[in-house]
């Protein structure tokens, strides 16, 4: 039996990083994955996403913004095989780089899906593998709410897949995926339609942005439509599909995707042979030190209930690597104050609690809000304006900043640095006292009355 000091369970964020970690500290270490190194985030999530986004960028620069900058361009039409092959490349060469590292730092890489046999050996492929630590790491899959022909629908991971763009699509669902491939997809030419089951999508997020993004759909695409419960998908002698909703309206579209939410992949992992305990969602319940309840096994990422973004993932391995194997045995993450991006069409950035949330946690007499909005510079020139908007929640006498939100062309790059003050303790008052970088958008953060 292959024996070892430490194995993860999934070879994507969060089990990648925590064994290079331990390796780094000379502990024998082994990455088990079943499907594509790298998880969901290289593969099917963050990155080629991404890749999408600044896609979509280079679409609306020529198409929308380059006339207003005085270039006489015909309408771009993209080749989507070539932009394709390209972003699938990129996406080889960073699975290429995982592969050289784990050679580096003498990791092995065992291809197969894992199961527990007790609760320190788990199997693969027939074979038996036993580890002092076992990290697990699976990830998660996208949730398909089971009614009549959702299986007609696609998820995330086949719009990736797709290897020319549909004429038409609709999107369900209000959270990140919805949002981010709705707007990708409509800036590319799909004729996209975006249902969401409430008022509006992001319903979590701060208002003041959210709602801006919804004028801002309203005027830009993808088309929104609100209180859509889907009943049922059909599809249409033409291959197209419909949606049927619940107020008894219905759309129709080349493709469906679904996008409502994530599921852990704990399903296939025969945790209790090794006694793992779970939530009623299957998540894996683990405490501040990702120790589940069984010694010696631990969960990381998306299959816990921790925020769902790759640096949540990463930190958490890297963090226990540092508890387990270079001595510090009080390491533990802190899922405080997590920013966060959404790229959506302009991007939305946010640290911290929405206005809501601080009037919830700390009283409305305590809670002060800033706001400020005006239109980027780079979409005022001329026929296609976009407005930017930015919103401080302060606490307390000292005004201590506890959320930092905005929407704008060039969020996305802003608040990562903004996070690090607030970690700090920063306050208005030394967000006032920091002098502006002029022009930018960033500066509305300092200058705000
Ligand atoms: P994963 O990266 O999902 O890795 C889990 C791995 O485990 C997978 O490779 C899987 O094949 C493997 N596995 C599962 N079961 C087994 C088993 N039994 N045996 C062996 N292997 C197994 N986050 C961001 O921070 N920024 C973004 O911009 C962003 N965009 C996203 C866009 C999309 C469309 C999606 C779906 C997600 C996005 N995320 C983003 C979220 C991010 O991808 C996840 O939070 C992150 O990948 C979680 O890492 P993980 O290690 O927990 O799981
Ligand atoms: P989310 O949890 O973000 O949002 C899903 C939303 O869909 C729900 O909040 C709900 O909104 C709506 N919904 C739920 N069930 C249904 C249903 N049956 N019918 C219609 N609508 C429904 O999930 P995502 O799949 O978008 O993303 C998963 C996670 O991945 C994110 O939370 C995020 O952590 C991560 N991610 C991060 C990204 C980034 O960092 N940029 C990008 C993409 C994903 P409501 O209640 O308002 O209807």
């Amino acid at each position: 039996m292959r024996e070892y000091d430490i194995i993860t369970i999934g070879g994507g964020s969060g089990g990648i990083a925590t064994m290079n970690r331990a390796a780094m500290y000379g502990a024998k270490a082994a990455v088990i994955e079943g499907n594509l190194l790298g998880g969901t985030c290289v593969n099917v999530g963050c990155v080629p996403k991404k890749i999408m986004w600044y896609g979509a960028q280079v679409t609306e620069a020529i198409n929308k913004y380059s006339s207003d900058y005085g270039f006489d361009i015909p309408k771009a039409k993209m080749d989507y095989q070539v932009f394709r092959a390209n972003r699938e490349a990129y996406i080889e060469r960073s699975r290429s780089s995982y592969t050289r590292t784990f050679q580096n730092n003498h990791i092995d890489v065992i291809e197969g899906y894992a199961k527990f046999v007790d609760s320190h050996t788990v199997e693969v492929n027939g074979e038996l593998i036993t580890a002092k630590h076992i990290v697990v790491a699976p990830g998660g899959r996208a949730v398909i709410p089971q009614i009549k022909g959702c299986e007609l629908g696609k998820t995330s991971n086949d719009v990736f897949a797709l290897e020319e763009l549909p004429q038409s699509v609709i999107v369900l669902g209000a959270g990140y995926i919805a949002v981010e491939l709705a707007g990708v997809l409509d800036s590319f030419g799909v004729k996209t339609d975006l249902c969401v089951r409430k008022h509006k999508p992001l319903r979590a997020f701060e208002d003041y942005i959210t709602d801006t993004l919804v004028e801002i759909m309203e005027q830009d695409g993808p088309r929104l439509h609100t209180f859509k419960v889907p009943e049922e998908l059909q599809k249409n002698s033409d291959g197209t599909v419909t949606v049927r909703f619940k107020d008894g309206t219905s759309l129709t579209a080349e493709e469906v995707i679904w996008a409502v939410g994530r599921t852990p992949n704990t399903d296939y992992l025969d945790l209790e042979k090794a006694g793992v305990a779970v939530t009623p969602k299957g998540h894996i319940i683990v405490d501040e030190y990702q120790n589940t309840n069984v010694p010696g096994i631990y969960a990381i990422g998306d299959v816990t209930e921790a925020k769902e973004l790759t640096p949540v993932a990463i930190k958490a391995g890297r963090t226990l690597a540092e508890r387990l194997f270079n001595g510090k045995v009080d390491a533990k993450m802190d899922y405080s104050l997590i920013p966060t991006v959404i790229f959506s069409h302009p991007a939305i950035g946010t640290v911290g609690l929405t206005e809501k949330e601080a009037i919830e946690k700390y009283g409305s007499q305590k809670v002060k809000c800033y706001t400020s909005g005006f239109t980027s510079m780079y979409t005022a020139l001329a026929d296609h304006r976009q407005v930017c908007r930015f919103k401080l929640v302060t606490m307390g006498e000292e005004e201590l900043v506890v959320g930092l939100h905005g929407i704008g062309y060039g969020v996305d790059e802003m608040i990562q640095g903004f996070a690090v003050a607030m970690k700090m303790g920063a306050t208005k008052a030394d967000f006032d006292a920091t002098v502006a970088i002029h022009p930018t958008g960033s500066e509305e953060f300092v200058t705000m009355r």
